[in-house]
């Protein structure tokens, strides 16, 4: 018998196959917004979870993804995301959580991380790309997850309050808005700054004392001609609580390598702890090896 993800995925892909006239991405949301009005439906279970319905849309968006224009938004691939999604479980030290996502694209990453964290999650989501907001917005409400969407340049003011916890799998590039970027402090002393700089910059502007930011950086993070920008600032600004450098396998090319940087906002309680982990994740097909960098990381947060 079909699980409940297939049936879903089945279901969207049939629509988008029967009404292909516009983008594959449109019918996914159009299917979507179908199936939440009760038009149409999926087969389900009973028992249906917000992961199989994650799991399902997630099938057909890559699917819209190889087929068309969104190329430059890459959605933030399940392996890194169910990582990130542990990591933020665990560092939760609230009983009710908030999130921001400032480069939330499709929502994958940030759906992810809410269904690892449990109930009493909501989150803050912005993207630039309006088809994206419809597409995630869709999502969230078919998985009844409370998340507000702006659809704005992250980088200019948010009208969000600050939240608990940043998740962002950051835009990687030079940021072309110059007269935006100098009311940053990495602003670039000649050039363009860093997008991925400003997005960490602007991310820690809204979290509160205390709270932490789990950030999907490129691997040579801290080898660019700008690095030096970046150094200053998180020693003024953050505690660097971990860097974890991703396996190479993940990633087709050198050049595109990742590593997941675990930031926390300085307040009263931590100033002064200033011990990084350090480490990699092992070959994500072998599960006794996942297993175990997982309790290591789990006795990590513990101590
Ligand atoms: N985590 C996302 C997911 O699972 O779909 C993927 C994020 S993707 C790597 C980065 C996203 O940042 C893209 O969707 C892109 O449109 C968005 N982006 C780039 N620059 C932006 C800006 N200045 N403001 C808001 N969003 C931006």
């Amino acid at each position: 018998m079909a699980t409940n993800t297939e049936n879903i995925f089945t279901f969207i892909d049939t629509f988008a196959a029967t009404n292909n006239e516009g983008l594959y991405l449109e019918s996914v949301i159009d299917a979507c917004n179908r199936w939440l009005s009760g038009e149409q439906l999926p087969q389900l279970t009973a028992t249906v979870s917000k992961e199989e319905i994650r799991r399902g849309i997630q099938l057909a968006v890559l699917k819209g993804m190889k087929q068309q224009v969104q190329s430059h938004h890459q959605m933030t691939p399940d392996a890194i995301g169910m990582l990130i999604g542990h990591f933020a479980a665990k560092l939760v030290q609230e009983e009710s959580v908030t999130l921001l996502d400032p480069a939330a694209g499709t929502g994958n990453l940030l759906f992810t991380v809410m269904n690892s964290i449990g109930d009493n999650v909501s989150a803050f989501s912005v993207e630039i790309d309006e088809l994206l907001v419809r597409l995630s917005a869709v999502s969230a409400d078919l998985m009844e997850q409370p998340v507000h969407f702006f659809v704005q340049d992250a980088l200019r003011p948010l009208m969000i309050d600050p939240v608990d916890m940043v998740v962002c799998d950051l835009p990687v590039g030079y940021y072309p808005d110059d007269e935006n970027a100098v009311n940053f402090e990495m602003m670039a002393e000649e050039g363009h700054a860093f997008s991925h700089h400003l997005f960490i910059e602007q991310s820690m502007n809204h979290l509160k004392d205390g709270g932490y930011g789990i950030y999907l950086v490129p691997a040579t993070l801290f080898e660019s001609d700008q690095s030096d920008i970046l150094h200053k600032y998180l020693k003024k600004n953050a505690v660097i609580r971990a860097v974890i450098q991703l396996p190479d396998s993940l990633f087709k090319n050198a050049v595109h390598e990742k590593s997941i940087m675990i930031v926390q906002k300085p307040s009263e309680q931590i100033v002064g702890k200033r011990d990084v982990l350090l480490t990699k994740v092992p070959n994500l097909s072998s599960k006794q090896a996942m297993s175990a960098f997982l309790q290591r990381f789990d006795e990590w947060v513990e101590e």
